[in-house]
């Protein structure tokens, strides 16, 4: 079993599809052991995203993952980190694969509806920066 860290970003939260991103998810088999809603400082944002710092997006991209309420997920499945990153598809929306939730439910390279970590490090750092260890469960 592995574990990955997962965001239903501002813009998805915004247009009322967190339940149905939530039920994709447990749809294609991932436990979901953490979960909740938070509003990310500009400050906050900027420190989950540091690996960014020098990207000429990060500016906007961290203004936009303050912008609102997020959910943040720790997600658990054989494989979770790149089945997580299969089933959001790639970054652009536009170039997503059909089927994906970034294809369906993502607007923009920047408002992509969901966020997931990209490795066993990477996800370790983000789980950790949400979650504590008693708050996950099972
Ligand atoms: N992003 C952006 N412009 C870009 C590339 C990325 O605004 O040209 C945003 C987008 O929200 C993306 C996040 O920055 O999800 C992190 O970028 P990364 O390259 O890590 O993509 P991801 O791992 O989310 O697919
Ligand atoms: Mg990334």
């Amino acid at each position: 079993m592995e574990q990955t860290f997962a965001i239903i970003k501002p813009d998805a939260v915004e247009r009322q599809l967190t339940g149905t991103i939530l039920a994709r998810i447990e749809a294609a088999g991932f436990t979901i052991r953490g979960m909740r809603m938070v509003r990310l400082t500009k400050r906050e944002a900027e420190g989950f995203y540091a690996v960014h710092r020098e990207r000429p997006f990060f500016g906007g991209l961290t203004d936009f993952m303050s912008s609102g309420a997020i959910v943040v997920l720790a997600l658990e499945a054989p494989d979770a980190i790149r089945k997580w990153r299969d089933l959001m598809g790639a970054t652009d929306p536009a170039k997503a694969a059909e089927g994906t939730l970034r294809r369906e439910f993502g607007s923009s390279i920047e408002q992509n509806a969901t966020h997931g970590s990209d490795a066993p490090d990477t996800a370790a750092f983000e789980l950790g920066y949400f979650f504590r260890g008693v708050e996950l469960v099972g």
